[in-house]
């Protein structure tokens, strides 16, 4: 019952992040929602999380232009953790829960941030490691609750990236990446943030190779096959400048949903913990 009612909750929650990743920065977040090409207002069953975009074919009822694939995606990537997080056998108690799904929240819309302007906005950086913070004093998930080691885990894990932006002048790793893994460090634990920041690294570097180099031509492809215009989303990481942060993020859920499942993610990793 409880991870049906999360997913459910989470899908909603998925599209206020939408509006909250779309509007920050450039006007409130208050006021009905409209088409961002005609300007006609939306109607209840045109906002119905995943669904409404999937039954008007990823376009305006109105105007008919396309609708970002964004909306359904954060919206479904919202639900699913949220299911998991209901699903997991640990924490159990709902109110950990809650707060674990408030997180997960706040790291997607960072990642989907970061991946439209390269760029984490501070608040939600210091408001993600605030939480992970004091998820970490209130409801440690790693054995240690020794506090020196708790209250270190965030600067820790922060930084060997805090000396790659200091090093390179900002060059090649921005300061917002360094204030995501205070808040990866805290939510993990010193090893557990570490090892997702190696994580990040390993990812980081097959995604590049695998993913952005041959980018250019999936672009082709799928601007052939008419589903993205010129200077839709997908342009986005075209860019020289790769974001970090979605990487550091999806390294972050993976360790930490490991440890919610009890999986030996250094196990996985042929790594053997003392
Ligand atoms: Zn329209």
């Amino acid at each position: 019952m409880i991870p049906l009612a999360l997913g459910i909750f989470g899908l909603i929650v998925g599209s206020f992040l939408n509006v909250l990743i779309i509007r920050h920065g450039v006007r409130s977040i208050g006021g009905r929602s409209a088409c961002m090409a005609c300007g006609r207002q939306l109607l209840w069953h045109d906002m119905i999380p995943v669904v409404s975009w999937i039954t008007l074919a990823g376009r305006c009822r109105h105007c008919r232009t396309s609708i970002s694939p964004q909306y359904p995606l954060v919206e479904a990537a919202t639900g699913i953790l949220f299911a998991m997080i209901g699903a997991a056998p640990f924490p159990t108690d709902i109110a950990y829960k809650l707060l674990f799904c408030t997180i997960a929240a706040l790291l997607i819309a960072i990642t989907v941030y970061d991946l439209r302007h390269t760029i984490i906005p501070d608040l939600w950086a210091y408001t993600f490691a605030g939480l992970a913070l004091f998820s970490a004093l209130a409801f440690p998930i790693q054995t240690t609750n020794y506090w020196p080691t708790v209250l270190l885990a965030g600067p820790i894990a922060a930084l060997p990236l805090f000396a790659f932006w200091f090093f390179s002048r900002g060059r090649w790793m921005g300061l917002g990446d360094a204030k995501l893994a205070l808040g990866i460090g805290w939510l993990l634990g010193p090893i557990y943030g570490i090892f997702a920041v190696f994580l990040a690294f390993i990812i980081g570097a097959v995604v590049s190779v695998c993913v952005l180099l041959p980018l250019p031509h999936i672009v082709r492809l799928f601007k052939k096959a008419g589903i993205a215009r010129s200077g839709s989303s997908i342009s986005y990481t075209m860019k020289s400048e790769i974001p970090f942060g979605p990487f550091l993020i999806v390294s972050c859920f993976i360790v930490w949903f490991s440890i919610l499942y009890n999986v030996n993610i250094f196990g996985l990793f042929g790594v053997v913990l003392p």
